[in-house]
């Protein structure tokens, strides 16, 4: 599979390459804007999906630790690192910087909907805390809705929803035996 990016609205579009021969033109209708634009087979760039890269969650654990995103409907599963200090997360968008951008088409995520702060303690160990971002869904921590002012201690394993999709703290330092 490869994915091509809307010219438009900067959506990743996947389709199976393998059922077409090069010099071909194919007709593309982005499910996000509704656009329509082609491509010549070989000629464009393409980039392999999510699916074919290497996804290790504990890529990171040397670092500051990684968010997984759970795959859904709306997206593939991704590593994404997070690093010291205030780490914005949200849904992947032109134009938006944020630290942790979620290739995704989920409608109800936010583009910066919630923060992760990473900080070391005394010790030397990371502590991170989560706190919602004003989102209009809400940040939910195992279930449970983030106050407004709420700060997490979150750890290893913590489950976080943003909208429909579903995050997990991979820790630094936490390697499975
Ligand atoms: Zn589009």
């Amino acid at each position: 599979m490869k994915r091509i990016l809307c010219p438009k609205c900067d959506n990743y579009i996947t389709f199976d390459e393998t059922k077409y021969s090069e010099g071909q033109s194919l007709v593309f209708v982005c499910e996000h804007c509704k656009k329509q634009f082609s491509i010549r087979i070989g000629k464009a760039k393409l980039k392999a999906t999510r699916k074919e890269e290497v996804l290790d969650e504990q890529a990171n654990s040397q670092d500051c630790g990684s968010v997984v995103v759970v795959e859904n409907v709306f997206g593939y599963k991704q590593v994404l690192p997070l690093h010291e200090g205030d780490n914005v997360i949200g849904r992947r968008n032109k134009g938006t910087d944020v630290d942790v951008s979620i290739e995704t088409a989920d409608p109800s995520m936010d583009r910066r909907h919630c923060i992760i702060n990473v900080k070391r303690n005394k010790q030397g160990a990371l502590v991170y805390t989560l706190r919602d971002n004003q989102s209009v869904t809400g940040t939910f921590l195992m279930n449970e809705i983030l106050g407004d002012k709420d700060r997490v201690r979150i750890e290893e394993g913590a489950i976080i929803t943003l909208g429909a999709t579903t995050l997990i703290l991979r820790a630094a330092g936490d390697v499975e035996p």
